[in-house]
């Protein structure tokens, strides 16, 4: 088989990755807390532990040949880079619009200003319904925003709600439904074609079991 590297998005994600890869026998065989390039049980792969953000970066440019990687960070990213062959069904939440339980309703006279962490998703979804909204990147946090007076609204992740409820803010629209994705380099898919598919297979199997 051909030696295969899979980048992992670091941090909550990579919690729910674990029991997949360990039922297809790619557990990490290393301390993934502190190292960035781990090998696995199986000897033709090695695991690279990467900020979330930058997975479809190693994949795109084939320094991974495959990685695990948020719908939403696709989406942000722009997949046409890449195949993104299989839905793992974890890390499951959903992107949304939230604003303040009590705040000012948007008067439609001056731009709504948004803050977020997804500007490209947001800009999309603001230009699909027509409406111009001023964007405010945030690197974390956005709950904060509205609360402040930084922003009117934010797009955000939302699992439980529970962190926008604690803050006093309301979901008001749903964006889109976000889970974890396996992706695959476009070159690697046809230089390590046999070793690709069988992962995939396994993969797929591990997400039925
Ligand atoms: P960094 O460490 O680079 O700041 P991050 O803050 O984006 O990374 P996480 O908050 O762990 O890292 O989010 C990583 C991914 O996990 C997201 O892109 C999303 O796909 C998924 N995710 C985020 N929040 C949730 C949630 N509440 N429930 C389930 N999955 C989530
Ligand atoms: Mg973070």
């Amino acid at each position: 088989m051909a030696a295969l590297t899979l980048a992992l998005s670091k941090g909550r994600i990579l919690e729910e990755s674990l029991p997949l890869l360990a039922r297809i026998g790619l557990d990490p065989a290393g301390d993934i807390d502190r190292l960035l390039r781990v090998p696995s049980r199986n000897r033709d792969v090695s695991l690279l532990i990467v900020r979330p953000a930058d997975v479809p970066t190693y994949v795109e440019y084939g320094a991974a040949d495959l990685g695990i990687v948020g719908k939403d960070v696709l989406m942000e990213h722009g997949g046409a880079a890449l195949y993104e062959p299989l839905d793992l069904g974890i890390a499951r939440c959903r992107l949304s619009v939230a604003a303040k339980k009590d705040g000012p309703r948007p008067d439609g006279v001056r731009r709504l200003r948004v803050a977020t962490k997804y500007p490209e998703i947001t800009r999309r979804h603001f230009a699909q319904k027509g409406e111009q909204v001023e964007l405010i990147k945030l690197y974390g946090s956005m709950e904060l925003a509205p609360l402040v007076g930084l922003a009117d609204l934010i797009v955000d992740l939302v699992a439980t709600g529970g962190t926008l409820k604690a803050n006093g803010l309301v979901e008001i629209e749903t964006i889109c439904q976000v889970t974890s994705r396996l992706v695959v380099n476009k070159a690697a898919m046809k230089t390590k074609h046999a070793a690709i598919q069988t992962l995939l297979a396994q993969f797929a199997g591990a997400v039925r079991a």
